[in-house]
């Protein structure tokens, strides 16, 4: 037996004998992944179950950023779970636009669903399948699944809930423009991904046949994005740079005909970062030769041509094309509309929660990630009750130690009183009391209270369709349900100032981390925590090791190391496969 005939037997043989030498060789102390968490044989799990028949039954929809993240630290010992999404695997979704160009390989970015929810102590259920309708009133889901219906069997199922965890992102939106399902490409999920790398081969391979004029080879390799978005952006910089790095020097006859365009319909690209990153993209865009073509809304697109309107003239405008990638927000899925007319939210275009999560107009569902938005409460329609709540002597006036009493309370029920104390540069709360002149005062009574604390609700924001949230949502969520049991006791939430007692958890808390945008030619863009901006070279280098690190397990960040390594060396494969 060689060394690696032996090796492998052991790496089989003995699951955690291997992670547990695969870690320490790697690791110095640095993250384990879940996935890689250890599992127990069937018979305990069996046992398990035996001995407490009484689980509530969880039904979780959705393996993305915000289903994945629920699952991975879920203790599944007081619950019995099931788990419904029509991929077996969790993508890491901020790689995608890399793999539109071969930098990093589809399989890199991809956790199966299996290897995530391995536990201990008990069993998740995964259903391959789709969600296609929730019914509230009887508290259960109808699905079907999406595997070959050559195979033997059934396709439709329904299972009961107790507890419903809707996490099934959003669909791309296309504004009902005309044209677009047909002749665009998205770029939302991993086969989205490899069908845009195989298209941008497809172009240079046809640009470069004989019998073609030169306008159509120009044509064929005109490539548009539709949307300003980081999206949008990584994808052209991606693009920009497999074609300068790689594909013009196995395709030289075309390189001088290659053109990349990004229409945006705003004044600027990027424009959710902060306007320094946002002019440096553009200029960046500009020495790059990317025409970046801002104020144009497009109305239409056909398998030639993309129409459009500049929306200060007015004026209509087309252009030949040989892919276009549309990447403008995100649209709502059937089934969350359906469900949405049964809690009567019919007219919303996401899922309305409270902050614990909980969809509004019904019980014991709760949805997070791109398809929810969490609707905060605003502080003026409880004021009257925080005020009584606070004067505790009943004299109809306030007193700085008696708003100090209720104070902690009121920061964690309206996260946008802290944001304001700040935005203020206010430390103290008592500073809010002060008089119009900046004088302190040993007492307010309503109307001045509400004064005080009339302009607190401008800093409510609403959350971004992003990873970060989603992740987050999903990590809150299950410790809700983790203590759950102590909490019905013991109570860790705030104060319910109109009903009395208090809220059995601490409401959802978004920390935002900061955001990337990747620019190509190796320089990058962040906007950190702080007001910090970082742009350039260094920035780049940020990327890789925080995306690096961020990678749900082990296996993976081996891969997508790997990956970049290969591009360093050999630069990225043009194969059409
Ligand atoms: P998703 O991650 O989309 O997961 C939805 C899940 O639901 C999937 O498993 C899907 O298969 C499943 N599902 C769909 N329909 C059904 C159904 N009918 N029944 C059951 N299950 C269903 N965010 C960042 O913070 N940083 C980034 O750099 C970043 N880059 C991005 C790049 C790209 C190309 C894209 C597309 C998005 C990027 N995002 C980024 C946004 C981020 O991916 C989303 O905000 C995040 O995926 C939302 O998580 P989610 O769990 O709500 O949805
Ligand atoms: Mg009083």
């Amino acid at each position: 037996m060689n060394f690696f005939s032996y090796f492998n037997r052991i790496f089989h043989g003995h699951p955690s004998a291997s992670k547990f030498f695969v870690i320490s060789s790697l690791s110095s102390g640095g993250l384990i992944a879940h996935a890689d968490s250890p599992s127990e044989g069937g018979k305990s799990i069996f046992e398990l179950n035996q001995k407490v028949p009484q689980k509530k039954k969880v039904v979780v929809l959705g393996t993305g950023w915000a289903g994945t993240s629920f699952l991975k630290d879920l203790d599944i010992s007081s619950y019995d779970v099931q788990v419904v999404s029509p991929r077996n695997y969790f993508a890491f979704t901020p790689l995608l636009p890399s793999v539109t160009c071969g930098t990093v390989e589809a399989r890199s970015i991809v956790e199966p669903v299996r290897n995530i929810i391995k536990k201990r102590n008990g069993e998740i259920n995964f259903w391959e399948a789709e969600c296609l309708k929730i019914d509230q009133a009887n508290r259960k889901i109808f699905c079907r699944s999406i595997i070959d219906e050559n195979l033997a069997g059934n396709n439709e199922f329904s299972l009961q809930y107790d507890y419903l965890i809707i996490a099934i992102g959003a669909q791309v939106n296309t504004f009902n423009t005309s044209g677009v399902l047909e002749h665009c490409h998205f770029l939302k999920e991993v086969e989205d991904a490899q069908k845009i790398r195989r298209t941008v081969i497809d172009c240079f391979e046809k640009a470069v046949l004989p019998g073609l004029t030169e306008e159509e080879r120009k044509t064929n390799l005109h490539f548009v994005v539709v949307g300003g978005g980081p999206t949008g952006i990584e994808f052209a910089a991606e693009l920009h740079d497999f074609v300068h790095e790689d594909l013009v020097n196995i395709y030289p006859s075309v390189k001088d005909l290659v053109n990349i365009t990004v229409i945006q319909s705003g004044d600027h690209i990027l424009n959710s970062f902060d306007e320094r990153i946002s002019s440096f993209a553009e200029r960046k865009f500009q020495r790059d030769g990317i025409q970046v073509l801002t104020g144009h809304r497009v109305v239409s697109v056909s398998d030639r041509l993309i129409n459009m309107k500049n929306k200060t003239t007015g004026n209509d405008d087309s252009m030949p094309h040989g892919m276009v990638v549309w990447s403008t927000g995100v649209g709502t899925h059937p089934v969350v509309k359906d469900f949405m007319e049964q809690v009567g939210q019919g007219n919303r275009r996401v899922l309305a929660t409270d902050e614990w999560l909980r969809v509004k107009g019904c019980e014991n569902v709760y949805a997070l990630g791109d398809c929810a938005t969490v609707d905060q409460k605003k502080i003026m329609e409880d004021i009257s009750e925080i005020f009584k709540a606070a004067d505790k002597d009943n004299s109809g006036t306030l007193t700085i130690e008696e708003f100090q009493d209720v104070i902690e309370d009121v920061i964690i029920r309206y996260p946008q009183v802290e944001l304001y104390l700040n935005s203020k540069h206010l430390f103290d709360v008592a500073d809010l009391l002060r008089d119009t002149d900046g004088n302190d005062r040993l007492e307010v009574d309503i109307e001045g209270f509400k004064l005080a604390l009339s302009h607190v609700d401008t800093q409510m924001k609403s959350l971004p369709a992003t990873a970060q949230v989603a992740a987050q949502q999903g990590a809150y969520l299950s410790r809700c349900f983790n203590i759950w049991d102590k909490c019905k006791d013991n109570p860790e939430g705030p104060r319910k100032f109109r009903s009395g007692g208090r809220h059995e958890f601490r409401p959802f808390r978004y920390r935002h981390l900061g955001q990337f945008a990747p620019l190509g030619g190796e320089q990058a863009a962040a906007e950190l925590p702080g007001d910090w901006v970082s742009m350039g070279h260094s920035t780049q280098w940020l990327w890789y090791s925080v995306y690096a690190s961020k990678q749900v397990s082990w296996r993976t960040r081996f891969l997508v190391i790997g990956d970049w390594s290969r591009r360093y060396i050999f630069g990225r494969d043009s194969s059409r496969i």
